[in-house]
């Protein structure tokens, strides 16, 4: 018997594949579908039953990227067909993940559906680095932004001017290719280009890098060190206080004799 349809729009968290919560994965082992995208860890695809169908939206059977309307009308369709479906999205599903886009269009099938929240790109860059996105004294809010309208590089219509005078944290995803642009319409407006700042490239993965300088000069530094996405940007006042990332492997080599 085929499941009541539900779609379950899942957080994979940011590239650590330990950095999921225990809800998702339960979804994950339930599935009779999972979609998922380029930036969710391939590894937790080993959760999935044998029987689930697999479907990469970001790569799919003519190996073209699905259009957004292709796969609302996928989750739909195999919500009706198969039961559980699972859409992952890498990070936390609700930024910049176009959520709201799928969530409208179950809706408006008439499918039941459910958000499994997931560690999101900033909160790991910042545990990485070692530093609290605020502080009592220093940063009163957090502002996730997103770099890039269209990952072409332009600026996307923002309160650049609040964003400037702000003395919170500031995470700007999707930013590798506007960095320049970024760094350099914040300290025109007034942001301290001296400020500390700090580029993740691939937090979490096997292959992450972290690229440190300021406001003024981060965006040179990234492109000298060619970073490319997935990478965010983070700006402010607790920043400067970033160190070099502990593993468990260096942990262990602590503590060889
Ligand atoms: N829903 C995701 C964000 C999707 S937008 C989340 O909550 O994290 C894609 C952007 O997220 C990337 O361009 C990059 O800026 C950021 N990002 C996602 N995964 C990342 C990672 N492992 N390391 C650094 N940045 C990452």
């Amino acid at each position: 018997m085929t499941a009541l349809p539900l779609v379950s729009f899942v957080g994979a968290g940011p590239g650590d594949p330990e950095l999921i919560t225990l809800k998702a994965l339960r979804r994950l082992r339930e599935a009779a579908v999972i979609v998922h995208d380029r930036l969710a860890p391939a590894e937790l695809l080993e959760h999935a039953p044998a029987s689930a169908e697999l479907i990469d939206a970001g790569k799919a059977p003519g190996r073209h990227c699905l259009g957004q309307a292709e796969i609302n009308r996928l989750l739909v369709d195999r919500a009706r067909r198969r039961g559980r479906v699972v859409r992952l999205k890498g990070g936390d599903p609700g930024v910049f993940g176009r959520l709201a886009e799928e969530v409208a269009a179950v809706r408006a099938a008439g499918v039941r559906f459910e958000i499994v929240p997931g560690v999101t790109a900033a909160m790991a860059v910042a545990a990485r680095a070692g530093i609290s996105l605020t502080d009592r004294d220093r940063a009163s809010t957090v502002t996730l932004v997103t770099g890039s309208a269209h990952g072409d590089g332009e600026l996307p219509a923002l309160d650049w001017e609040a964003l400037a005078r702000g003395r919170g944290t500031l995470a700007f995803y999707m930013a590798v290719s506007a960095l320049p642009a970024v760094a350099d319409t914040l300290t025109a407006l007034g942001r301290d280009a001296r400020e500390a700042a700090l580029v993740v490239e691939r937090c979490g993965g096997p292959d992450e890098r972290i690229v440190a300088g300021r406001l003024g000069d981060i965006a040179e530094r990234a492109r000298r060190a060619g970073v490319r996405p997935p990478a965010l940007l983070l700006v402010g006042p607790t920043v400067a206080a970033a160190s070099a990332p502990i593993t468990v492997r260096h942990l262990a080599a602590a503590a060889a004799p």
